[in-house]
């Protein structure tokens, strides 16, 4: 759980509007069915200033996400980025989490949804907070939502009913988070992070077509890990692995990369933050926080 810190406006559909007044009718149609896609962005304090991590990429997902659930976004990607640098240089300097939300507004009830009455939102706000220490995961005993039936590829807010159900059983018995199979029992990812496991010095994460969400982080990782000469394989990974990895990290916006200790109380070899997880965890500190040239083009400065 992490505190909001509220700010000084929130951008509704083309205005900014105070915080406080940022308000939904009950029956806003996403609040009954859980129609809405998001995003889960960050801006950093780099020496230029505010800049934010992969703005163009979070935002062409968005539309994806969108796309899956027939909402047409009415504004172009550039009127999104420039509301978000907007939104973030009027709330002052400091690193913040960005979260634009795409739902259906008031209008009609019923499953068969008004399509029309798509809504956009983004709020901003102060967070710094990123875990400390090395995570212990479980194994949740509810599967990801399969394929034919939620698909984890696009970011949908009635798809996180499965990965709170799967966060609160995790946390309730002691765990940090909750490590997620497939309908296939093979690893997919965490209630809200990609996975990666490294044997033998290579580095092993599950393929999209398996069921995932696509994750910038993990792309970022991908990339990363290629500089850094790590070699990289995606595939379908056995729930078994997870015992037998020499190192295990999770990858997300909102953790960055926190290195996991164990699975279901099996230690990994390196019992916690290994040498490619801290090399991998290093290089993407150093690309978010614009201390490395070569990432340049993914930051959007504020
Ligand atoms: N999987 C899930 C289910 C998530 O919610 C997230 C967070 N958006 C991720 C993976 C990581 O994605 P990203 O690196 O783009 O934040």
């Amino acid at each position: 759980m992490t505190a909001l810190s509220p700010a000084e406006f929130i951008w509704m559909d083309g205005r900014l509007v105070p915080w406080d007044d940022a308000q939904v009718h009950v029956l806003t149609q996403s609040l009954h069915y859980g129609w809405a896609v998001y995003e889960g962005i960050r801006a950093h304090e780099t020496a230029a200033g505010q800049a934010v991590f992969r703005l163009r990429d979070h935002i062409a997902r968005l539309r994806r996400s969108a796309r899956v659930y027939l909402m047409d976004i009415p504004y172009t990607d550039d009127e999104l980025i420039a509301a978000t640098t907007e939104l973030i240089g009027a709330g002052g300097p400091g690193p913040r989490y960005v979260r634009p939300l795409v739902y259906l507004g008031y209008g009609s009830m019923g499953v068969a949804l008004d399509l029309s009455a798509v809504r956009v939102t983004i709020a901003a706000w102060a967070w710094e907070e990123q875990p400390t220490r090395n995570w212990r995961l479980m194994t949740s005993s509810w599967r990801r939502n399969h394929q034919d039936t939620i698909p984890p590829l696009a970011k949908a807010t009635g798809a996180y009913l499965n990965s709170s159900l799967a966060k609160i059983a995790a946390v309730r018995a002691g765990y940090d988070d909750a490590l997620l199979l497939t309908a296939s029992g093979h690893i997919s990812e965490s209630s809200a992070a990609n996975v990666f496991l490294v044997s033998s010095g290579v580095l092993h994460t599950p393929p999209v077509e398996q069921g995932i969400l696509p994750g910038i982080t993990r792309s970022t990782v991908l990339e990363l890990a290629d500089v850094a000469g790590i070699p990289t394989v995606e595939r379908p990974l056995s729930h078994a692995e997870a015992y037998t990895a020499d190192e295990i990290f999770l990858t997300g916006t909102a953790i960055g990369i926190v290195p996991v200790e164990s699975v279901d109380d099996r230690r990994t070899t390196t019992e916690g933050c290994g040498p490619v997880t801290e090399a991998l965890r290093d290089a993407y500190r150093e690309a978010v926080g614009g201390k490395s040239p070569a990432a340049a083009d993914w930051l959007t400065e504020v």
